[in-house]
Parts: structure tokens; C-alpha cells; sequence
């Protein structure tokens, strides 16, 4: 979880737990936009898919968000020969 901290900055926290805030912005007034699944791939398929940025060997999750400057980001899962990466992705 320290580690993810690290890739968004501060957060605020309560009753509810901690709150995603814009990377770009700092804005607490995000929004989910959509979830992507690519699963059952152990065979590079991944690299196909531009946008998500893995070139891993397995599936992926990418996670996408927006804030309400109309910043875009995504965190992305990507699963390599059993280990999980995370990357924060700024779309826009
Ligand atoms: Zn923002």
C-alpha cells in the first residue's frame, strides 16, 4: 500500500477509507470511468494493446479514472510469470 501511496501522492482519509486523488491535479472529486479485463493470456497479448503499457507475458486490469478538470488516468495490473506490477498511466 506504500508503495502505491508513493505513485499518487497524499490522500485523504476517512470513515470510508482513503481517497484516490487526481495524480495530475491533486483534485479529490474523481470519478471511475471504466474497468478493462484481459484475461487467460500467458502469451504476450498484452504488447497488442497500446494504451495499457504491458508487455508482460500474462492477463492484465487496468483501472481507468477521471477528475473533474477532465484529467485522465489509469492504474494498470499487469500479471508477468507470477508476479503483479502496477503502473499509474496519465492519459490525458
Ligand atoms: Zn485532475
Amino acid at each position: 500500500m506504500e508503495k502505491i501511496r508513493k505513485m499518487f501522492g497524499d490522500s485523504l482519509v476517512d470513515e470510508w477509507g482513503e481517497q484516490l486523488l487526481c495524480p495530475v491535479c491533486s483534485d479529490y472529486y474523481t470519478h471511475i470511468e471504466k474497468v478493462e479485463h484481459y484475461p487467460d493470456h500467458d502469451d504476450y497479448y498484452c504488447k497488442n494493446i497500446p494504451s495499457i503499457d504491458w508487455e508482460g507475458r500474462g492477463e492484465a486490469v487496468v483501472l481507468h479514472f477521471y477528475c473533474e478538470s477532465n484529467h485522465k488516468w489509469a492504474i494498470r495490473f499487469g500479471f508477468h510469470k507470477g508476479n503483479i506490477y502496477v503502473k499509474k498511466i496519465i492519459e490525458k
